[in-house]
């Protein structure tokens, strides 16, 4: 996807087939007329584009019925329930499965809990999950274009393998050629920041963006990088992973083997830590020593809602946080020069987080990136991950010439 160079045809073809069809969705129907001026495309490359996304059924044409003012131009909508997509997001003891139209509309969707890391249990449990909702939705396989999977990991340039998911302990493990084999569709894996800032760049915030960074701040901390409408893969397919670039040279080890590294000031986990120390220390926070004692883990949700609530400890936690997501953020800014830096998770719903997180974000970055960049929490909350499973399939099926996601394409390229 990344590799084909800018100018050539088939990249083209993908870049029109892409707005063209996006245009269709964003306007529910549409004219070809209007098209070309919407997509800024002459006449002959609509007219060619939407007779490939009619032949595939992607779209369908509607509404020339005679009025007493004559007939009006035909009309063009995503063929609303032809064809379906499947989502999945995969995280540290939980997946939630999800089934789409081609609109990204998620029609039903299905969360499981687990408790343990290991490989052919989470595999098993996915493949049921999918297997379990197309069943009990009357959904014919054949119907059904493709699997997107996000994983919280390194996923390799084909979108087969996942190279190493250090919080769910998998390192080489084939899973996308695994949930074919099962389950006798096709499958794209993807790292879940790259696949968040795909669903901005779709459906989001990001729209019109021309380089966009997703944070995603989870468990760990990553992001994904998309230029223009394509993201930036890396030569081995592993780019985006900021949270491993080192804040403190003298800071703590990190799983990665660094030190100082900019998740461990940053995450989730990095939020948990700060609140258990600040409650060691101090019996100021009755919110969250009442939290404590109702003996439940305490969670980001928490120390949030204290926050909000004007908790000082919970304030001075959050804030903590909020400064060094703008130090790391800073540092984006001065290296990529983006116009967008959407940031996702739990922790970026709280406006005192964000707050500080932009202050310290204009405070620190070089003047002229710093002028253009806009930052924004994610429009798509919890569901930004298969948001950006539809993405990728969309991206994906649109570039291919067939009307069918062949994952032997993909993996050719
Ligand atoms: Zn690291």
């Amino acid at each position: 996807m990344t590799s084909t160079s800018k100018f050539d045809s088939a990249y083209l073809r993908r870049v029109n087939c892409v707005k063209t069809f996006c245009t269709i969705r964003e306007y529910g129907r549409i004219s070809r007329s209007e098209l070309a001026v919407k997509t800024g495309l002459s006449r002959a490359t609509v007219s060619e584009t939407v007779r490939e996304l009619l032949e595939r059924e992607f779209v369908r044409e509607v509404g020339s019925e005679i009025t007493s003012r004559g007939r009006p131009p035909v009309q063009l909508e995503v063929n609303p329930l032809r064809f379906y997509l499947v989502a999945v997001e995969i995280d540290v003891g939980w997946i939630v499965v999800a089934l789409t139209t081609l609109v990204g509309e998620i029609l039903v969707k299905h969360r499981v809990e687990f408790r343990t890391y290991d490989y052919d249990f989470v595999l098993n449990l996915c493949v049921n999950t999918v297997a379990h909702l197309l069943e009990e939705q009357g959904v014919r396989r054949d119907d059904v274009l493709g699997i997107g999977v996000a994983v919280p990991g390194q996923v390799n340039l084909n979108r087969r393998v996942v190279n190493f998911a250090p919080n769910l302990d998998w390192k080489d493990v084939s899973l996308a050629n695994d949930l074919e084999r099962q389950l006798s569709l096709p499958v794209l894996v993807s790292n879940e920041a790259m696949v968040a800032a795909m669903a901005e760049k779709w459906f989001g915030r990001g729209k019109e963006a021309g380089v966009l960074v997703y944070v995603s701040v989870k468990g760990g901390l990553g992001c994904g990088i998309v230029n223009d409408r394509s993201l930036f893969l890396g030569v081995s397919g592993s780019a985006g992973e900021l949270g491993h670039m080192s804040i403190d040279p003298n800071g703590p080890e990190c799983s990665c083997g660094s030190r100082g590294c900019w998740e461990a000031y940053a995450d989730e986990q990095a939020i948990l830590d700060r609140a258990f120390r600040a409650l060691n220390t101090s019996k100021e926070s009755p919110l969250l020593h009442s939290r404590m004692a109702e003996k439940r883990r305490l969670t980001v949700d928490d120390i949030v809602y204290a926050a909000s609530t004007g908790d000082a400890t919970a304030v001075q936690i959050v804030k903590e946080t909020g400064w060094y997501l703008g130090v790391g953020i800073a540092n984006i800014v001065n290296g990529l020069n983006p116009d967008m830096v959407i940031v996702g998770g739990r922790i970026a719903a709280s406006p005192i987080v964000f707050g500080e997180m932009t202050r310290v974000v204009q405070e620190r970055s070089l003047k002229i990136p710093a002028e253009r960049v806009c930052l924004a929490p994610t429009g798509l909350g919890e569901e930004v991950a298969l948001m950006g499973c539809i993405a990728l399939l969309l991206d994906t099926l649109l570039e291919q010439p067939e009307g069918r996601l062949n994952t032997d394409y993909v993996r050719a390229n």
